[in-house]
């Protein structure tokens, strides 16, 4: 891929280790880093939001209580990185690798390991296994990041799903309008246009990555008629505030991304240091509805261990008592409101 243009990765490792003493090593060494420098450019200072993000921490290392796949991703794969979980959906991990690799990363396992998800052979396995199975009508390419993969591959796979009528939404799960907007290009829009009705979901975690440069990836992608979605992990000492989820949300609004979910982070291994309690999120989710434009609430949810699934978890502002139900508005005032009587009740 060269037309993108990364900083070298030996350089930025050696800058990180000017910058932080101690087993940085040992952390890359377990767990890749990468950077862009588009990326790294978005630092402010040490420990600030985007720092936190993508330079390595020591307590990575120290996180050895939970389980590097607690959603049982590979127990769910029939074929080699295909998870079907839900009956009519699959996730496809087409790359293994990231412009950045996330610190808080809840596919730590996988992302920046030597062995691709998913070769030629891995990809016939997949697409036979998703011709197979007519139930499954919405397949979701991630990984690692599928923008990762040069124009060529990408258009491989996706028109591989495109022959297969029952598979009637792809999406992309993809953090490189972020953290390398330089690849979302003419060439690369005119390519995922062909494969319509085609969703990406992005994922901005603060107000810093939007920038003229990851605004204007989005702008190219909503042009070619793409609807863009965003998912952003709560992360402790990075959004977990009301101010900075307000600020981010209705700023992805204005690029006309859509916030789709706000995810409490997974118990994987290597991130505890980011995790945050539920209460604090839905003192988030609280804070932006009926505050904020509902065009820009996300659905806070938590992707229960064991692969049980998304749920989707609200504040408590619903009593129900009979036909009777005290609703709690954003301003914090209790309302009854009656349900009506249905006949046979
Ligand atoms: C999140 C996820 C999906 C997609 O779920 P939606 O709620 O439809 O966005 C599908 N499969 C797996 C394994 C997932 O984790
Ligand atoms: S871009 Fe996504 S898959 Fe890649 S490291 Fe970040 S969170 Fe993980």
């Amino acid at each position: 891929m060269q037309y993108i243009k990364y900083s070298d990765i030996s350089t930025c490792n050696k800058t990180i280790s000017t910058q932080i003493t101690g087993n940085l090593n040992l952390v890359s060494a377990r767990y890749p880093v990468r950077m862009t420098e588009y990326y790294a450019g978005l630092i402010k200072h040490q420990d600030d939001p985007i720092w936190k993000q993508c330079m390595p921490d020591s307590r990575e290392l120290e996180d050895d209580s939970q389980c590097p796949d607690p959603l049982q991703e590979s127990a769910l794969s029939p074929v080699p990185g295909l998870i079907h979980r839900y009956p009519d959906r699959v996730v496809l991990l087409v790359s293994n690798r990231c412009a950045v690799y996330c610190r808080f990363c809840m596919r730590k396992r996988l992302v920046g390991s030597g062995d691709e998800p998913m070769g030629e052979g891995g990809l016939h396995a997949a697409l036979d296994y998703i011709a197979a199975h007519p139930a499954i009508h919405d397949v979701v390419l991630s990984g690692g990041d599928p923008l990762m993969l040069d124009d060529e591959s990408l258009s491989k796979i996706l028109t591989g799903l495109r022959a297969i009528p029952h598979v009637a939404i792809i999406r992309i799960g993809t953090r490189v309008p972020v953290t390398l907007p330089g690849r979302i290009t003419r060439d690369l829009c005119s390519l995922l246009r062909k494969f319509h009705p085609l969703f990406i979901n992005t994922h901005f975690n603060h107000p810093d990555e939007i920038t003229a440069e990851s605004g204007n990836a989005c702008a190219l992608l909503a042009d070619s008629g793409i609807p863009l979605g965003n998912q952003t992990v709560l992360l402790r000492g990075v959004n977990d505030s009301v101010e900075t989820m307000r600020k981010l949300m209705t700023g992805l609004l204005a690029l006309r991304v859509r916030p789709y979910y706000l995810h409490q982070m997974d118990l994987v291994q290597g991130t505890a240091h980011f995790r945050t309690s539920v209460r604090t999120g839905l003192e988030i989710v609280r804070g932006l509805r009926g505050h904020v434009s509902g065009l820009a609430v996300p659905h806070y949810v938590i992707d229960l261990p064991g692969g049980k699934g998304k749920v989707a978890i609200l504040p408590d502002d619903v009593k129900i008592l009979g036909n009777m139900m005290q609703l709690r508005t954003y301003t914090g005032e209790q309302v009854l409101y009656e349900d009506i009587t249905t006949p046979q009740e």
